[in-house]
């Protein structure tokens, strides 16, 4: 078939309620990282789609179709989209793990945390419609309003592609704002999805649109165009910099969910066994390609040689494979490009001093057609190496030492991220303390990876700016609006009166 044909059967961007092609004709085939095999094509957005796209959101902002539905509706409306998502969360999840190759079951999961997401938006939509300000005169009647911020910009990753969608998707709707979603250009289809979601539950035309395509000219726009009011972004650091200049030009809001070197800190009176176990889900789960990842294992010296050895030991057993494999404990990485990054930074951290204890490959025949890559461990890191302070992005565990609770926290806290962070104890008092002091968003005791919507997530440092979730997740999406009315108008005598 060729490309001209594919183009016009394509038609995957979501601008003013109707599905079009782009503008320039040009399409992507999108294939499963863990064999290459073809998922579906899609059209590529370029920054002529994307203005179509501010337009589109932004002449259904000043309609006030939306911003004027009542909150309840909005929160209706929400509480439906968390039950379309129920009724198709298996066509949902297939999509998602085709895209990222991740397994079937972690794909399923992920639809739980979605669906969770958009009730739990739902329940705030009406919660908090404003306040009275007592002004200490009875002729003055002063309220606080919450109104929406007006267009809002989303840029999201690869790693878990509807679930970050979602936690800015549902918020911004409850809020009555208006949305251009730009999912990354490698993980399209639940974006697709869930926009049919929208239009099947009747939103109005332009509220929602979906560009799919390359960050550089599909999402940059976003951050630049002066009619984009908010800018919420999840992905890499570098990008975040850059887009939170970009955005700096107009004066944007501008939310930012960047990356992690998150410290897991053992101590030696921790439930070892547990304390293995959840080392290994903290580095290696979703192949450590999760923004919280607790891939710098930080134990105490007397545990250490004994708690490396039975992590190793794990992580040789397990096993890699795709979406519908049954056995398979992890996935591939998202794309050749990006496992070449890993296994560059893996080569480093040896050259730089650190010894490969386990992993540092590609797998074996049976993972040649994917890009899949060995659970690594590096023992004899140390503060200021390459191997904990970037972030791989990949299953690869750095081990550090520490031999006193100060040098702990110091050690975690010695980064420029403040993602999220766990430490393992059986002493309530160390848990506490050391909890506390951890300059991270999300600390987890005895625990690695759960949250809640209810609770906000973010980053401390330059692991971002705002919060996604909880409340605060919500007011991201509303401007405060102070009304100061006084009922009795008076001359205030403050400059005076010229003769007549
Ligand atoms: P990335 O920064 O390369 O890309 C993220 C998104 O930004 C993609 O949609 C991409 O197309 C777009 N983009 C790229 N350049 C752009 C530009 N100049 N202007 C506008 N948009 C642009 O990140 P990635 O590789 O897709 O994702 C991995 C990163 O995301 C990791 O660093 C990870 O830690 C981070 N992450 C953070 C969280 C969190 O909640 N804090 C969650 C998931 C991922």
């Amino acid at each position: 078939m060729s490309e001209t044909t594919t183009a016009q059967q394509t038609a995957t961007l979501f601008i003013d309620g109707a599905w079009v092609p782009s503008q320039s004709g040009q399409t992507r085939l999108i294939t499963c990282p863990a064999d290459g095999s073809d998922v579906g094509r899609v059209s590529e957005a370029a920054e002529a789609d994307t203005l179509a796209a501010i337009a589109a959101a932004k002449r259904a902002f000043e309609s006030r179709v939306w911003a004027d539905t009542s909150a309840s509706d909005r929160g209706e409306f929400l509480s439906q989209v968390a039950a379309q998502l129920t009724a198709r969360k298996a066509e949902f999840a297939r999509a998602e793990a085709l895209d990222t190759g991740k397994r079937l079951v972690e794909a399923e999961i992920d639809m739980d945390d979605i669906i969770a997401c958009f009730q739990h938006f739902a329940k705030l939509a009406d919660a908090n419609p404003g306040r009275v300000v007592d002004a200490g005169d009875p002729r003055v009647r002063s309220e606080v309003v919450y109104e929406p911020v007006g267009v809002c910009g989303m840029i999201t990753p690869w790693n878990f592609p509807l679930l970050q969608a979602a936690w800015k998707l549902a918020p911004a709707l409850a809020a009555g704002n208006s949305l251009i979603l730009k999912p990354a250009e490698l993980t399209p289809h639940t974006a697709i999805l869930i926009m049919d979601v929208f239009d099947s539950l009747g939103l109005p035309a332009g509220v929602a649109n979906l560009v799919t395509g390359p960050g550089v000219s599909a999402g940059a726009p976003l951050s630049e165009h002066p009619d984009v009011d908010l800018i919420s972004f999840t992905g890499g650091v570098v990008t975040g910099r850059k887009i939170a200049a970009a955005a700096s030009t107009t004066v944007k809001k501008i939310a930012l969910e960047l990356g992690g070197k998150n410290p897991n800190v053992v101590f030696a009176d921790a439930d070892f066994d547990a304390a293995v176990d959840n080392a290994l889900n903290a580095g290696f789960t979703d192949s450590g390609q999760v923004c919280s990842a607790g891939v710098r294992l930080i134990v105490e010296q007397r545990i250490k040689e004994k708690f490396v050895d039975e992590l190793v030991r794990r992580a040789e057993h397990i096993r890699m494979g795709g979406p519908f494999d049954d056995h398979a404990e992890t996935g591939p990485l998202i794309s050749a490009e990006h496992r070449e990054k890993v296994h560059a930074y893996v080569q480093q951290s040896i050259r730089e001093g650190c010894t490969l204890r386990t992993g540092g490959h590609f797998g074996g025949p049976e993972h040649e057609r994917g890009f899949f890559y060995a659970p690594t461990v590096l023992d004899g890191a140390a503060r200021g190496m390459h191997a904990v302070t970037e972030e791989s992005f990949g299953p690869v565990i750095t081990v550090e030492t520490f031999t006193t609770e100060q040098e702990a926290i110091e050690t975690a806290n010695d980064t420029i991220y403040g993602l999220a962070g766990a430490v393992w104890t059986s002493d309530a008092g160390t848990a506490r303390r050391v909890s506390s002091r951890l300059r991270h968003g999300t600390i987890w005791i005895n625990d690695y990876h759960p949250y809640l919507p209810q609770a906000e997530w973010g980053g401390f440092k330059q692991s971002g700016i705002g919060r996604e979730l909880g409340h605060m997740g919500f007011e991201e999406y509303r401007e405060a609006k102070h009304i100061y009315e006084n009922t009795e108008p008076a001359v205030t005598g403050w400059f005076s009166m010229p003769e007549e």
